[in-house]
């Protein structure tokens, strides 16, 4: 099979099996960031390409729904060993569309691979639960059913984990999948479809419409789409819940986020250091589960911000395929300038700019978007550094007076995604998992991705909707809930009961 590993000039859509090319005449740009320069480009559908991709879901989902379990398992273990066999390619293209560095690019394969893994315990994850003779001779049981036609709309910064999370959860519960990926590095998407196609699921079960808002409102309003997933920025997640609700479907949309770090007075500050360097710098910061903001509780404020410039300083900023390079690029000569003119904005609102990362040029790569660890000391609540997502390579740190005024900070903000403690004492960590606000919690773990048999999600703006995303949390949005009461009554004649049964 002929795979995507040298991307066509545009990126199309794969719809029934296939690849289908665009027919709006509306595309966009690609970018190698690292380069600076178009890669290729992508189409944009339109809402009659939209309407194409749910009837070949509509048509191939019921049949599939139908499937064993087992059987559908049987497809995921074979992706499982596809995705392995090309984690290199899917790498390589992340790192060619996206910046991230080509380890860094690898790793995040590895953890979308975790979701098929999981996902591969279909008829184990979707075993009902059973009641013998609930009063009367009748047995009550429940099963989780498959919704139909599921969307899923991705941010650009993990163009294979993002969609993992997703779509083996879709097609193991029995739905049909439609993936809208990120316009900026669309052509991961691709290589997911040919391999789902090899690995032997039925044409139309995985489709991929490449696109931007209008094929997303086109999905969001769609009679036979039942539910949507999305993971993007908080402004559009929040319009995504809110249409898809108001079209009567099932809606998750995981957002922005602004993670903090607390520091305690007894943690190890050499291993702090390090956590806050990796979590804070790591893909420049476009993680949604960056640290943003350290938080310096009691004397600790001037060693740390310290060790923190020391070891910044020393970063290597490169090509994300270079040896050795710490940080690629950040995605687009806009996110380089929106970045900048919030470092701007920390300057003009009093914040210490300890290390500047704006201007950097990388020999050979002189076109390239990249911009340099940037580190703030001195930053207060009210600045705008503080209070938005920046989603670039800029740490801000906050001193404060103790963990109670820690805790208030990081619940007092808008966002609650993800959070972390470095502490050596037990009963803080304890008081402190027990009271902050926030979805995912690290003791002395920088960055607390859960693991696939665990499930993702923040509270507050992090966050539209009842369900995280993977793990059981997964299981439950991509599946409906049916109670069934049976009974055979052997020649029973008992005339017709006006009154509630129960057991008396
Ligand atoms: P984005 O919100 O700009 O785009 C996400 C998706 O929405 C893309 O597929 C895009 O095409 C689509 N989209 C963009 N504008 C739209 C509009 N007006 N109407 C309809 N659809 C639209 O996000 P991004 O820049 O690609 O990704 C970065 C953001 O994603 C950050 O805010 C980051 O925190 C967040 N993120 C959150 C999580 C999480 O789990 N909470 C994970 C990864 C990324």
């Amino acid at each position: 099979m002929i795979h995507t590993s040298t991307p066509s000039a545009t990126v199309s859509h794969w719809i029934d099996g296939r690849l289908q090319p665009g027919r709006s005449g509306r595309e966009a740009d690609v970018f190698d960031p690292a380069l600076g320069s178009v890669a290729r480009r992508v189409a944009l559908a339109s809402a009659a390409e939209v309407d194409a991709a749910v009837a070949s879901a509509a048509q191939a989902q019921p049949a599939w729904g139908d499937t064993a379990p087992q059987r559908r398992a049987r497809v995921l273990f074979r992706m499982k060993e596809l995705v392995e066999r090309h984690t290199d390619e899917l790498a390589r293209l992340i790192t060619r569309e996206h910046g991230k560095t080509f380890p860094d690019a690898k790793g995040e394969v590895h953890r979308g691979l975790e979701v098929i893994e999981f996902a591969c315990a279909a008829p184990q994850l979707l075993k009902g639960q059973y009641s013998d003779n609930v009063g009367g001779g009748i047995v009550n049981w429940s099963q989780r059913m498959p919704l139909g036609v599921t969307a899923g709309i991705t941010p650009f910064n993990f163009p294979f984990m993002v969609p993992m999370w997703m779509a083996p959860l879709a097609i193991a519960c029995g739905n049909a999948f439609i993936l809208k990926p990120s316009e900026r590095d669309p052509s991961p998407s691709l290589l997911i479809a040919e391999l789902f196609a090899e690995a032997g699921l039925p044409d139309g079960v995985f489709n991929v419409l490449q696109g931007d808002r209008e094929a997303v409102d086109a999905l969001l309003v769609h009679p036979d789409v039942a539910a949507v997933s999305f993971v993007g920025s908080t402004p559009i997640a929040r319009h995504i819940y809110e249409t898809a609700a108001r079209h009567g479907k099932r809606a998750q949309a995981l957002a922005g986020a602004k993670n903090h770090l607390v520091v305690m007075p007894d943690a190890d500050l050499d291993q702090a250091a390090d956590a806050l360097i990796g979590a804070a710098y790591g893909s420049a910061g476009e993680r949604c589960m960056a640290i943003s903001v350290a938080v310096a509780v009691g004397h600790i404020g001037d060693p740390l911000v310290e060790r923190i410039r020391v070891r910044a300083q020393a970063l290597r900023v490169d090509d994300g395929e270079a040896p050795g390079a710490d940080m690629g690029p950040v995605v687009s000569a806009e996110a380089r300038a929106r970045i900048e003119g919030y470092i701007a904005s920390g300057v003009d609102e009093g914040a210490r700019l300890v290390l500047d990362g704006r201007g950097l040029v990388v020999p050979g790569r002189e076109q390239g978007f990249f911009v340099g660890a940037t580190l703030f000391d001195e930053v207060g609540p009210q600045m705008k550094i503080y209070r938005e997502e920046i989603f670039g390579p800029v740490l801000c740190v906050v001193r404060v007076d103790s963990l109670d005024e820690a805790v208030a900070l990081v619940n007092e903000h808008a966002f609650g995604n993800g959070v972390s403690c470095y502490t050596r004492n037990g009963g803080v960590a304890q008081a402190f998992a027990q009271r902050i606000q926030v979805g995912m919690v690290g003791i002395n773990v920088p960055i607390p991705v859960p693991m696939a048999w665990h499930s993702f999600g923040g509270w507050k703006q992090s966050l539209f909707g009842d369900h995280h995303a993977y793990g059981e949390e997964g299981v439950r949005f991509y599946t409906r809930y049916k109670s069934v009461m049976q009974r055979w009554p052997e020649g029973e004649v008992r005339g017709p009961q006006f009154v509630m049964p129960v057991n008396g």
